[in-house]
């Protein structure tokens, strides 16, 4: 199983960016959990760092993520600057390795393609604590600038559209399709594969007897 954490940034006394009447780390924290719902409904384990409104320490993130043994970490935030006409989406993977590249770009390319935005600033690289400390391809996504009002306005109205990016970002990643119903998985039971139809006529009759439900079916 695809064993996915999934850091909502800051959180408790570090409010993160704040503008529009916003706080990074209530946004950060609502779609990611939006995030883990999606993918938990695709058959992922998804583990958090947290899913409160408590502080944690970036070493305490990416050990957390070191120990669940995790695929993939992914650390989700919104950007802020003192000059509110910036926006757009941001993906951040570890300056020197290559380690996380994939998933950037899927996840970022996700987001673009779904349209939620107007402004793509790409990939970029960072030496951020949780980047470099965690010990499996792991990203940063800026979803949007809090600080500018369209940006602002997307990271609060459109909180679903983002999740659901992200999440078939991760998903494609792992060449998982996204599934339109929220992922509602169908499991079938195959007790037997034959090149002569009377042998799977016998079976399934064999099953029937036995009060199992059981039909043919041709591949
Ligand atoms: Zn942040």
């Amino acid at each position: 199983m695809v064993k996915v954490f999934l850091d909502a940034g800051h959180g408790g006394k570090d409010p993160g960016a704040l503008g529009n009447g916003l706080r990074e780390k209530d946004i950060a924290l609502a779609i990611t959990m939006k995030i883990g719902n999606i993918l938990k409904k695709h058959g992922l384990d998804i583990r958090y760092s947290r899913t409160t409104d408590v502080f944690l320490d970036r070493t305490d993130r990416a050990t957390m993520a070191n120990k669940a043994g995790s695929d993939v970490f992914i650390s989700i935030h919104c950007n802020g600057f003192h000059d509110s006409s910036v926006k757009g989406v941001e993906t951040y993977r570890y300056t020197s390795s290559n380690s996380g590249g994939k998933l950037a770009k899927a996840i970022q390319d996700s987001i673009i393609l779904n349209g939620v935005y107007t402004v793509n600033r790409g990939i970029k690289t960072a030496d951020f604590d949780v980047l470099r400390l965690t010990r499996m391809p792991a990203v940063l996504v800026e979803l949007a600038f809090i600080t500018n009002f369209q940006d602002a306005h997307i990271l609060k109205k459109r909180q679903d559209d983002l999740a659901i990016a992200v999440a078939k970002g991760i998903l494609s990643n792992f060449g998982i399709s996204y599934n339109e119903d929220g992922g509602t998985m169908i499991y079938k039971v195959q007790v037997g594969t034959f090149s002569i139809r009377a042998n799977a006529d016998a079976l399934v009759k064999e099953l029937k007897t036995k009060g199992y439900e059981a039909i043919v079916v041709i591949e």
